[in-house]
């Protein structure tokens, strides 16, 4: 009878268990970040080759003046000769900067683009994915790894094309000059290149359990300095237990930073001697055959110049450099991983917008669970008609909440409809169903800005009127004016420079302002004095009022003038009726009410 809704338009729900697996990098895909900034991009090459031939002129000229100015006693010759190096290298710093600035708007470009999509598909992300990863995970993923591909595009990427350009330059420069000479220049070049490959993959692996760690302190710090963390560490007295297990994790990142350190060391070490071993051959070869008078001084000098600064330094880097690549390469799995992961589902070509929500809500038989193991709602079917206030009510966890959102479709049942007015919630564009629902948790969430920019959240659009008036709805605009800046103060990490009942009444005139023709509303369970509880009142009446209501109630006061009360148990609507009707048959409202309620009763009477 419940036709279920197409496959693709439902999601998973549990994250922890879903998450995809690291896959192979598609480099095409990388370079799709890097094409909007092509022209920057060429001219970095340019920049990079036009570096690259200024810097072989020091050591040409070098020859020279070795070779021919000085044998000639000619000042002039020297002049000219030490002009064009101070020149050459001018031009060379000129180059450099320039090269430098392009660098910068290229990588903080990308980076710019490659974090804006990060956290826009997260802000896609359903609510299992949150509930299920770490909030330090995700802050790390999206502010060190996208700083490390800063490294990558500034530094691996120039690295690769300036060395291999400049080695490319000084190869064809010492052939010229001495091609005998230049093949045993050559000759050490792979002793420091094959020990290579093992480094690299120890690099490569260690660098992996490095980025981990981080993440695992990224969370610990999150979770800790938040201020719910701190404050269950202060009450628990568990500053030393935070602190020892900080430093766990900290000394085993230190350890592991240290073998990153000494992985290459003695790799380095081979390189260094390399350095000094292969001039020395130079030396050797080039001094025979000037002794056999085949080869000027100055060609010499400038080989041993070229090939120090030019040939060994580069060959090293770009031997060094698959290390970075991987590692670059293992920063965009992360980061694509992200990128992959199952957003909310997109609304279905058919989906429709709902333009005058009238506020009938169904759900037909609904079965729900969170993981697959336990069942969270178990056909759960009920009406509420346009205006009604429906009051669910029922034991902790049998429930309620994940009831409420379904509505919006936080998550999406496994079986069975939610409908809107007669519509499949799932056939209605995300937007349009979440515009024409209100909620209000027990959890008021506050950014950290002034009241008036936390208020108008809701509608950016909205007049200072408006704003007022939601407030004076809500009872909080007095109390909003007592504050010495009224309207522009700043409410603190989460609101909580204010008081609950202070931010709940905020929260209560943010929706007012929204003004959605459903609401749904979680009443704090927390009993709070008097005046306050008179103050909440106050605000919700103006909030039910004309509305679809869907309140998950802990009050008295609540649940007898709710139209139509809800009890559910163990994931089933077990009674509904008013109240009157309900305690008069004696079941299970009775028995709840006789427990929760009852109390509150007398209190009520009292005062
Ligand atoms: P309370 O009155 O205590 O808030 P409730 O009636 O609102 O309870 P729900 O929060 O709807 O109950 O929870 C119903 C069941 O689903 C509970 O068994 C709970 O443990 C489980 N549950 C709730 N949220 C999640 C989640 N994000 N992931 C997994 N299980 C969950």
């Amino acid at each position: 009878m419940f036709g279920g809704p197409p496959v693709h338009l439902m999601w998973s729900g549990n994250y922890s268990q879903s998450k995809p697996q690291v896959r192979k990098v598609d480099v095409r895909r990388i370079g799709r970040f890097f094409a909007p900034y092509w022209v920057q991009e060429s001219l970095v090459l340019a920049c990079i080759l036009a570096g690259s031939l200024a810097g072989l002129v020091p050591p040409i000229v070098t020859a020279r003046i070795i070779d021919r100015a000085i044998p000639h006693h000619s000042l002039r010759e020297l002049l000219i000769d030490v002009g064009i190096i101070v020149v050459s290298a001018l031009f060379a710093m000129v180059v450099g900067i320039y090269q430098g600035y392009l660098n910068s708007v290229v990588g903080e470009g990308i980076m710019r683009d490659i974090r804006t999509s990060l956290v826009a598909h997260l802000h896609k992300m359903p609510l299992a994915f949150f509930t299920g990863t770490k909030t330090g995970e995700i802050m790390n993923r999206v502010s060190n790894d996208v700083d490390n591909i800063d490294n990558v595009v500034t530094g691996t990427l120039t690295s690769i094309v300036t060395n291999f350009v400049m080695i490319a330059t000084t190869l064809v420069a010492m052939f010229v000059m001495n091609w005998r000479l230049s093949l045993l220049a050559i000759v050490v070049v792979p002793l420091m290149i094959l020990p290579l490959a093992p480094v690299g993959r120890r690099m490569y692996e260690i660098r992996k359990r490095t980025r981990e760690k981080r993440d695992e302190i990224e969370s610990i710090t999150q979770e800790t300095l938040s201020i719910s963390g701190i404050t269950l560490i202060k009450s628990f007295a568990r500053e030393a237990y935070e602190r020892a297990r900080f430093y766990d994790v900290g000394t085993r990142l230190m350890k592991l930073e240290i073998s990153l350190a000494m992985v290459g060391r003695w790799f380095i070490g081979a390189i260094t001697a390399m350095v000094v071993v292969g001039p020395a051959l130079v030396w050797l070869g080039g001094g025979w055959l000037a002794i056999k008078g085949q080869l000027s001084t100055g060609v010499i000098v400038a080989f041993v110049t070229l090939i120090v600064g030019r040939l060994y330094g580069p060959a090293a880097t770009l031997a060094g450099i698959q290390v970075q690549i991987v590692s670059a390469l293992a920063v965009f799995e992360r980061i694509f991983e992200y990128l992959d992961m199952e957003t909310e589902p997109y609304d279905a070509p058919s989906a429709r917008a709902l333009t005058e929500i009238r506020g009938d809500i169904v759900f037909e038989n609904v079965r729900f669970s969170y993981a697959h193991d336990r069942t969270a709602l178990d056909g759960v079917s009920f009406h509420v008609t346009p205006g009604q206030l429906a009051a669910f009510v029922g034991p902790s966890g049998a429930g309620k909440t994940t009831i409420t959102q379904l509505v919006p479709r936080f998550y999406d049942p496994q079986s069975g409809r939610v409908c809107i007015d007669g519509t499949d919630v799932r056939t209605i564009t995300l937007d349009s169903l979440r515009s024409g629902i209100g909620i209000v948790t027990q959890e008021t969430y506050l950014f950290h800005d002034s009241i008036e920019n936390n208020l108008r959240y809701a509608r950016p659009d909205a007049s200072e009127e408006q704003v007022h008036a939601a407030a004076r709805a809500a009872n909080i605009h007095d109390f909003i004016l007592s504050l010495p800046d009224g309207y522009a103060t700043i409410v603190g990490e989460r609101g909580h420079k204010l008081s609950g009942g202070e931010r709940q009444r905020l929260a209560i005139a943010r929706v007012l302002l929204k003004d959605p023709r459903i609401l749904i509303l979680d009443e704090a369970t927390s009993s709070l004095d008097s005046h306050n509880e008179a103050a909440i009142q106050a605000a919700l009446d103006p909030l039910m009022r004309g509305r679809t209501s869907l309140v998950i109630a802990h009050r008295l006061s609540t649940i007898l003038s709710a139209d139509v009360i809800f009890v559910i148990e163990g994931g089933r609507v077990v009674e509904q009726g008013t109240h009157g009707v309900l305690l008069a048959r004696g079941g299970a409202y009775a028995r709840l009410y006789r427990k929760q309620f009852r109390e509150d009763a007398r209190s009520t009477i009292a005062t």
